[in-house]
């Protein structure tokens, strides 16, 4: 994409009442706008970056047997009087109404439409384990929305949701969605800093699981093993006895961390007010077991971002980036050009910065924007014998030849 095309632009500073490291470079860098506290919108950039996001989740989520589905976002109350989460859930939620008066929210999570669909089409155990998911969007009435986009009033969550016969199934699945966790987090780059996280189950298992990545934005507090990279959340500390539920080892250890992810058992929780059942290979009818299982797009963006950054701007890890290759072009705009034909040609995705604008603008926008690759080509890098090649995370770059760059890159 050639960046005269943009229709958005770098800013120097970011909104006064914006005090969020990773809202304050999304929103200079242009990759996100902000309409209201807790709600931004996504521009060419920032939907980039979510799209690789979404699909690494989906290409993981699917090899672990998820199906892919899109529920509304508009919900009835009916279905929340069923679990009584109407009440509940009342200061969270969004709700209002249709012009004869009935009664509606917009939803803050999914199991009061997943789990009625669930009933309407399994009977016996030959339909199960089965699982569905979806990226959709989740309403919230978040008090603290000071976090940029790590706590959205409207954010984007993968909710995921598994259906089961027996704990054991219900427990293997479970494991299951931890490995593909491990390797989503892995595959954006924050796996290093993400820790399996033991944190308050609720009324139905003795823990759930969070995934928590360091980082003084977070919000919570966890204590952390070493010895074998997982934590406690702060929360449950004491249930634990300040010792790793893995290993062993006392804990001791605090961090700031932030929840970019969890998994949870809810076993019969919703099925019971839905009396979804299925018969079991003697006929008897059987309550089904739930798994819930969400990460928040936004906040694993944001998250990103407050960990890969420093005082120029962003710099994202190449599976995450909106491009690959940031071209930059100083008053050669013809060789540029063809530079740029050539590497689209071989599936790369390249922003080209073929602005009239000056060089020290140019470099500046592109460290902000913190696109992997810096090429850059000038009447200087042509007679050195190419172009400049440079890592966002490297201090010098190099020359290479024009016919190499494909090479280089890939
Ligand atoms: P938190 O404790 O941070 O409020 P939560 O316990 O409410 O999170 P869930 O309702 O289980 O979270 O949502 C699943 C995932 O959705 C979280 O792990 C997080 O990644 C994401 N998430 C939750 N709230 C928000 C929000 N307001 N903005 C962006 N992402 C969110
Ligand atoms: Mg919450």
């Amino acid at each position: 994409m050639k960046q005269s095309q943009l229709f958005t632009k770098t800013q120097k500073n970011a909104p006064k009442d914006e005090v969020s490291l990773n809202a304050q470079l999304l929103i200079r860098a242009g990759f996100v706008d902000k309409l209201s506290a807790g709600i931004y919108t996504l521009l060419p950039l920032g939907l980039r970056v979510i799209k690789k996001i979404e699909n690494i989740i989906r290409e993981e989520i699917n090899s672990i047997g998820g199906q892919e589905i899109f529920m509304p976002s508009l919900h009835p109350k009916e279905n929340w009087e069923i679990t009584n989460r109407w009440k509940s859930l009342d200061e969270d939620m969004y709700k209002t109404k249709d012009s004869s008066d009935k009664e509606f929210v917009l939803a803050p999570t999914h199991e009061e439409v997943i789990i009625p669909l669930a009933k309407k089409f399994i009977n016996s155990y030959k339909d199960l384990p089965f699982s569905a998911y979806q990226f959709q969007n989740k309403f919230r009435k978040e008090k603290r929305a000071k976090s940029g986009i790590l706590r959205g009033r409207e954010f984007i969550m993968k909710d995921l949701y598994s259906f089961h016969l027996t704990e054991e199934d219900l427990n293997d699945y479970y494991e299951k969605v931890d490995k593909a966790y491990l390797r989503i987090f892995e595959r954006a780059g924050i796996k290093e800093k993400t820790y399996k996280t033991f944190a308050s189950g609720g009324t139905f298992s003795k823990y759930s699981h969070e995934y928590q990545t360091l980082t003084q934005a977070g919000e919570d507090i966890i204590y952390i093993c070493e010895k074998c990279h997982t934590a406690v959340n702060k929360e449950i500390i004491a249930d634990v006895e300040n010792k790793c539920p893995e290993c062993g080892e006392k804990l001791s250890k605090t961090e700031k961390a932030v929840e970019v992810g969890n998994i949870f058992k809810n076993k019969d929780k919703y099925t019971l007010p839905f009396k979804v059942t299925a018969k079991n290979e003697n006929s008897e009818d059987i309550l089904l077991l739930t798994g819930c299982y969400g990460i928040g797009l936004q906040r694993l963006m944001g998250t990103i971002v407050e960990v890969f950054n420093d005082e120029r701007g962003i710099i994202w890890p190449e599976t995450v980036a909106p491009f690959k290759v940031h071209l930059i072009s100083l008053s050669q705009n013809e060789q540029a050009q063809e530079i740029y034909d050539n590497l689209v040609k071989s599936g790369i995705e390249v922003l080209y910065d073929d602005r009239e604008i000056s060089a020290g603008e140019k470099f500046a926008d592109s460290d902000l924007i913190g696109i992997p690759y810096r090429i850059v080509i000038s009447k200087k890098s042509l007679e050195n014998g190419g172009v400049e090649i440079k890592k966002r995370n490297e201090k010098e770059s190099r020359i290479i030849k024009i016919e190499d760059i494909a090479k280089e890159i890939k």
